[in-house]
């Protein structure tokens, strides 16, 4: 395994197809938390009990405020050097023929704010509702519990539960159907979207350099997808502040803050013509 920048600038150079999997860890120097960071908690809950189907199904109001609460608070943040090294790196590539995917396990929309285009957003989005009903999805300019909060007060960690009315919740306004709406995102436990995931295996198996970037390679099955690129021989690079579980599996690691290791990582190399 090597940490020789310069070693993975060549490699860089030559690829033709990158696949980028971001986690949490991209947002974090954005000022969006991280599951496992410190403020892993929200009011007295931990973050990951609330993003359950159980939880959902037992408090559909609490969950409903957490996510409010994580919008808001993704709505007030801009896009990082990291993110913006990926978007600029998309475009320039693109215009020499060559490709760059982004498969992302953020729910926040930094990426698409920095300008990148090929996302596929593998965990869902904190802008889009889904009914649980008839699947239908929707992106919502404003927070669908916006109204129900008014008179409820401020959603944030720091308050006590106000826990909204069931029947003040999000409905479905799909002729017939009224169903209660819920975040599109995935839930701890949950599936992924088999469309989204054969559109990530297709770029796994045609990739021919692979970037993990801040994730803790905890949540499956996006922790395998830098692992099994490996072991079709691609080369792989993990850009982390700490070591995961999967680093052992990669050819390159570069520890550190994503906003200062990716720009050195994807800045325009001295063979580009372009
Ligand atoms: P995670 O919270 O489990 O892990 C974050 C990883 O990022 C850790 O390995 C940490 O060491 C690393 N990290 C932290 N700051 C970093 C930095 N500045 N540069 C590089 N690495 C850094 O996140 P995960 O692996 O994405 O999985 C957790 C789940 O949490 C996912 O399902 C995701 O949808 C969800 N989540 C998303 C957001 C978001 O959308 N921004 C935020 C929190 C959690």
């Amino acid at each position: 395994q090597s940490s020789d920048m310069s070693d993975f600038r060549e490699i860089f150079s030559k690829a033709k197809h990158i696949a980028i999997i971001t986690g949490a860890g991209v947002s974090a120097e954005s000022g969006i938390p991280t599951f496992r960071g410190e403020h892993e908690k929200w009011r007295k809950w931990q973050s990951q009990d609330l993003a359950t189907p159980e939880a959902f199904s037992r408090t559909p109001s609490r969950v409903w405020e957490f996510y409010h609460y994580r919008r808001e608070l993704a709505l007030n943040k801009k896009p990082n050097a990291a993110h913006l090294a990926i978007a600029e790196c998309e475009a320039r590539l693109r215009k020499q023929g060559r490709s760059v995917v982004i498969i992302t396990q953020c729910i926040d929309d930094l990426h698409r704010q920095a300008g990148s285009k090929h996302v596929l957003k593998i965990h869902g989005s904190l802008m889009e509702t889904r009914c649980v009903s008839c699947g239908d999805v929707t992106v919502n300019k404003r927070s669908p519990i916006c109204a129900a909060l008014k008179d409820k007060g401020a959603p944030g960690p720091d308050v006590a539960d106000a826990q909204i009315p069931v029947d003040k919740l999000p409905r479905c306004d799909e002729i017939d159907c009224h169903g209660l709406l819920r975040p599109n995102v995935v839930f701890f436990g949950e599936t992924l979207d088999s469309h989204i995931l054969t559109k990530v295996e297709k770029e796994m198996e045609t990739c021919d350099l692979c970037l993990v970037v801040g994730t803790s390679a905890i949540v499956y099955p996006a922790a395998m997808f830098g692992p099994q690129i490996a072991s079709r021989g691609v080369p792989v690079a993990e850009f982390n502040t700490n070591t995961t579980p999967k680093s052992e599996y990669f050819t390159h690691r570069f520890q550190g803050p994503c906003g200062t290791t990716l720009p050195l990582a994807l800045a325009r190399h001295e063979s580009e013509i372009i």
